[in-house]
């Protein structure tokens, strides 16, 4: 599971940064967590496809929105026959917003995306993976945040061990993986336990979007294994935290500390931080959360299983994880640029 960081600008795009945009791969599977100034030249320039498997969208605000146009036009013109529309996501407000950009684009019966409805009641599926939205507090109606998570996968069979007891690959291999035992001609009994190895754990993530810190959201994010949180202020800010409804990076380390994350990336930083104080905000968050912290960068790749960026923008590319697959097409990707 990679988080692909696309913008993480507050408000407005810098030089450097878009506004909030990211998005979550996983086995080839993309969502879109916001969508804002940059979020299809930043797809384009990662390598990737820009057509996702589902749009997820926090809020209305137009820092986190005003890609859509520019997404909605690709999705369009690159538009093959027999495809199905792409799902949106998003609070019933900003759902109202989608619809016009798709008017002024005169796409409304085109079939290019399908908008739905995100509310903290109904967890939805894109693919293999199950997408939660949950409530955050802030100045726009029915905010949400969204927390993705993959599945447990099935653990891989011993084939040798298993010739070794007469049997030969067929589909009672498949149901030894769902847990199913297996009774030969000779009557002997194959247990799952004897030829299947460990279940492999899943892996979450969760997007606050822009959010005050709540206890809400600690319930909404516990035990995540990626946390990326609103931190727009620092410490010294906390009542412009307040009036804007934001968060300090002191209060995204609380969060993650309490929901026991295990990792935690800043985003969403004010444009008033030069780049030393955008550094000391990582020691804000470090000072009340043990786990992994850094701060959200466009262009680069955070892998959730190493805790670690895999191709970071602002320095050289981390040694790649031996245990990560060589073969992922995120890897292909940057290996091509
Ligand atoms: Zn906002």
């Amino acid at each position: 599971m990679l988080l692909i960081p696309l913008g993480t600008a507050a408000a407005t795009s810098s030089a450097d940064e878009g506004t909030s945009a990211y998005c979550v791969e996983d086995a080839g599977v993309m969502i879109g967590l916001d969508a804002g100034d940059s979020v299809l030249r930043s797809l384009l320039q990662s390598g990737r496809s820009a057509r996702l498997d589902a749009l997820c969208i926090t809020h209305g605000h137009p820092d986190h929105l005003s890609g859509c146009m520019a997404l909605f036009r690709h999705w369009s013109v690159n538009q093959t026959e027999g495809a199905p529309p792409i799902p949106v996501y998003a609070p019933a407000p900003v759902l109202e917003q989608l619809r016009l950009v798709l008017r002024a684009l005169d796409l409304e019966a085109s079939g290019v995306v399908d908008l739905r409805p995100a509310d903290a009641r109904h967890s939805v599926t894109v693919k293999h993976l199950t997408v939660r939205p949950f409530d955050v507090a802030h100045d726009a109606p029915h905010a949400v945040g969204f927390r993705i998570t993959t599945p447990i996968r099935p653990g891989t069979v011993d084939m040798a061990r298993l010739r070794a007891l007469g049997v030969s690959p067929g589909p009672h291999v498949g149901a030894l993986k769902r847990g199913q035992p297996l009774t030969l001609p000779n009557g002997t009994v194959i247990h799952p336990a004897d030829v299947v190895g460990p279940s492999q754990r899943g892996w979450s993530m969760a997007y606050t979007g822009d959010t005050e810190p709540a206890s809400d959201i600690i319930e909404s994010v516990r035990a995540v294994d990626l946390l990326l949180h609103d931190s727009t202020y620092a410490a010294t800010d906390t009542a412009l935290a307040r009036h804007h409804h934001h968060s300090t990076a002191t209060e995204a380390g609380q969060v993650a500390a309490a929901a026991n994350a295990a990792q935690l990336l800043l985003t969403h930083v004010s444009h008033r931080y030069n780049a030393a104080e955008r550094e000391s905000l990582l020691n804000d968050a470090r000072s009340v959360f043990a786990g992994v912290v850094d701060l959200a960068v466009s262009h680069s790749v955070w892998s959730i299983p190493h805790g670690q960026w895999i191709h970071n923008a602002r320095g050289p590319q981390a040694a790649m994880a031996t245990d990560y697959p060589v073969s992922h097409p995120s890897l292909l990707g940057l290996r091509a640029r």
